[in-house]
């Protein structure tokens, strides 16, 4: 099948999904906790139609890689394994699911922690229920969509991508309470806007650094004698914990504070500013899912006048900041922002490719320019 195949033409249906920024609440919905995304304007695209064989064909236009598979049958590797996830996930609710072929694009960025995989798996399961004219609301499918993630591609994900994907817009902020799915759309802080700038970093670490994170907090709320950690408010009541779980559960007891604290009426810029700025330190200190280009990021947004406030958004260890800032500004201060960072970027890698001049005592040894 090539990405011009024609059998799309007939028969076959157009879906889309949206990826998300994650304004408060990060690292929050694993532990039944609260959030508050905001679905972005990029998107993923899916057609589908019935297959040509009795094999599933799939082709990534992003990735330029065709991927085949059969319902019964092994399930695919790299990125077609969420396509088959939630093929697999309707046969296991008792769907029968014929043959189709998709073709997937996106302009939501893979890997930057503005959930590209949530825009994925939502999206085939618009198309699945479009096509099969199946009965599911979308809250179902984002439960499907993170069974998906979590059963066939193996991350041990929480629901707020899919929720987020599913159920938020542009325009408003999806408060969720991912242990009862009790949600409210809000508007966004008056007169604001955001910026989402990718930091460019690759997170290398993420998948098993979120790994070890998902079983210290479970750790945690063990030793606390709770079902999860959303059932802590008080962090003195975290301080029996050995340091590391102390520190991973004060985050998200003080994140799902920070998460109620900025939906309470009447909350301002400068204060959902401030809430995103702790976040921040938060994620940086207690969580240690930072790394420097993103505290650096967050630093250059926060020195900008118009800036209330700025944080990593996604799991970290690279990916995306989100900041808000005075209506009216958000593009001027995004490319300012952005060509000082890579501009900083380029200093830096060139400060290590560059061997260092010779020390006074003779040691010639290149070293890193920069810090
Ligand atoms: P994020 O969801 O933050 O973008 P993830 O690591 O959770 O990061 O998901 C990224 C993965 O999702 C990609 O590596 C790829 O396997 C899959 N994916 C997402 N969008 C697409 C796409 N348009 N085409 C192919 N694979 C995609
Ligand atoms: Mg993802």
């Amino acid at each position: 099948m090539s990405e011009t195949s024609t059998f799309f033409a007939e028969g076959g249906v157009q879906v889309s999904a949206p990826g998300r920024v994650n304004l408060l609440g990060e690292h929050t919905d694993y532990n039944d906790g609260f959030v508050l995304p905001v679905a972005i304007p990029q998107r993923t695209h899916v057609q589908a139609a019935p297959s040509p064989d009795s094999r599933f064909h799939v082709y990534s236009s992003n990735l330029d890689e065709h991927a085949e598979f059969e319902v019964d049958g092994e399930l695919p590797d790299g990125y077609a394994r969420y396509v088959a996830g939630c093929v697999h996930i309707l046969r296991d609710h008792g769907v029968k699911v014929p043959p189709l072929s998709m073709k997937v694009h996106s302009d939501v960025p893979m890997g930057s922690g503005l959930s590209s995989s949530a825009a994925l798996e939502v999206a085939v399961l618009r198309a699945l229920r479009r096509i099969l004219g199946l009965e599911l609301d979308d809250v179902q499918i984002a439960q499907y969509a993170q069974a998906a993630e979590i059963r066939y591609a193996g991350v041990q994900c929480g629901i707020m991508d899919q929720m987020a994907s599913s159920l938020a817009d542009t325009g408003h902020m999806l408060f969720l309470d991912t242990r009862t799915l009790d949600r409210k759309i809000l508007p966004m802080p008056a007169d604001t806007e955001l910026i989402v700038i990718d930091s460019g970093v690759a997170r290398t670490l993420a998948g098993s650094k979120y790994n070890e994170r998902f079983a210290e907090c479970r750790e945690a709320a063990r030793l606390l004698g709770v079902p999860m950690l959303r059932d802590v408010t008080d962090v003195d009541a975290l301080s029996q914990l050995p340091s590391t779980l102390q520190k991973r559960a004060r985050h998200v007891v003080t994140e799902n504070a920070r998460v109620l604290a900025a939906v309470a009426e009447g909350v301002d810029g400068p204060t959902f500013g401030r809430l995103m700025n702790a976040s921040h330190a938060s994620l940086r200190d207690d969580y240690e899912v930072s790394v420097p280009a993103l505290d650096t990021l967050c630093d250059m947004l926060r020195a900008e006048e118009g800036v209330h406030g700025a944080r990593l958004t996604g799991a970290g260890f690279g990916g995306a900041c989100v900041a808000l800032c005075k209506r009216g500004q958000a593009a001027g201060i995004a490319e300012a922002v952005t060509t000082r960072y890579n501009q900083d970027r380029l200093l830096q890698l060139a400060g290590v490719l560059l061997p260092a001049p010779a020390s006074q005592n003779g040691d010639s040894q290149p070293q890193p320019l920069f810090d």
